[in-house]
């Protein structure tokens, strides 16, 4: 394992940012892969899981069961980790520009940006590196949330291979040509630059929720991904079937986020992974203690994907995502 730290100059004087980078060399000329944890610079279960997965990778490579090239970011986002308000790291979006850290990709190369802030270098450094892979990876997760995936619609076979690997219950397909993602902005500079063909694929996972960091989840996660790697023969490795049920399969678009139509107290009747029917009451919004409350009900059938992670909402917040599966 090499070590390679990059250096990205603050907006500020006096500052700077390291982004770790770790590279695995493959002894042979299988799939090569990219993996990055925390682009949004709070979200820890990708980067529990990816400690987890390093000792492995270092074994792999030592034996000489690495047969393709494992480039591994455990934090993306030092930009992000940086930025601290009341105590809590925010990490979704960059302080300075209110932009989502997960969102408005350059498209140009970093070394064409000099001039750009940090957060717009970083986004453009970390797609220069993940597009030299075949598969780029991006560990996210939800507030409350099943593991569950984010693909393009016509790598949706790859999807399920990752889906049974990492043993996800959601896939969810996105058919959308605006690269408004890490994932689909590395294919669209794939595409830009000709690399795109079967071989490639680049997915969102989303690691279940913010507080699903436990050393069996990261023991769990590494696992998936390690599984993956030798499903894909990244790794070299015999490893007996995985008894996984198929993932629920949804596009993008039927997952719909609920928004309150009050303010107050949020009571959830039901959990992630619930199935639901229409006009079923999700959650109470305690306005006034004794006198008001509204209730949010499904628009439609189908399976519970989110919650918040908090219980105070401000009007018009959203509280509940439902993918519409009839
Ligand atoms: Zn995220």
């Amino acid at each position: 394992m090499e070590t390679e730290l990059i250096r990205l100059q603050a907006d500020t004087s006096g500052q700077d940012f390291r982004l770790r980078v770790l590279r695995f060399q493959g002894s042979g000329n299988a799939a090569s892969v990219y993996i990055q944890a925390a682009l949004h610079a709070h979200e820890m279960p990708g980067m529990v899981a990816i400690d987890r997965l390093i000792p492995r990778l270092i074994e792999a490579e030592n034996s000489g069961r690495l047969a393709g090239n494992v480039t591994v970011l455990p934090h993306a986002n030092p930009v992000g980790l940086a930025q601290g308000l009341n105590g809590e790291t925010l990490g979704r979006f960059d302080l300075n520009s209110r932009v989502n850290f997960n969102r408005s990709f350059p498209t140009k190369p970093a070394k064409e940006l000099s001039g750009k802030p940090a957060s717009e270098r970083l986004k453009a450094t970390l797609i220069d590196i993940a597009i030299q892979s075949d598969v780029v990876l991006d560990l996210h997760c939800d507030d409350e949330g099943p593991l569950y995936l984010y693909v393009s619609e016509h790598q949706l076979g790859e999807g399920h291979r990752l889906a049974r690997a990492l043993q996800a219950s959601v896939i969810l397909t996105d058919t959308s040509t605006d690269p408004i993602s890490f994932d689909l902005a590395v294919g669209n500079r794939w595409a830009a630059e000709s690399r795109s063909d079967d071989a490639r694929f680049a997915a969102t996972v989303e690691f279940r929720g913010m507080l699903d960091v436990t050393p069996a989840l990261a023991e769990q996660d590494a696992e998936g991904l390690y599984r993956y790697l030798a499903a894909i023969g990244t790794i070299v490795d015999e490893l007996p079937d995985l008894f996984t049920e198929d993932p629920i399969v949804g596009h993008v678009d039927a997952a719909e986020l609920i928004p309150s139509p009050a303010p107050g107290a949020l009571l959830y009747d039901v959990d992630v992974g619930d199935w639901v029917k229409k006009g079923q009451r999700l959650a109470v919004v305690l306005s006034e203690p004794g006198a008001h409350h509204e209730e949010i009900q499904s628009p439609f059938d189908g399976f519970v994907m989110t919650r918040r992670n908090q219980r105070l909402i401000r009007r018009g917040d959203d509280v509940i995502k439902v993918l519409c599966h009839p």
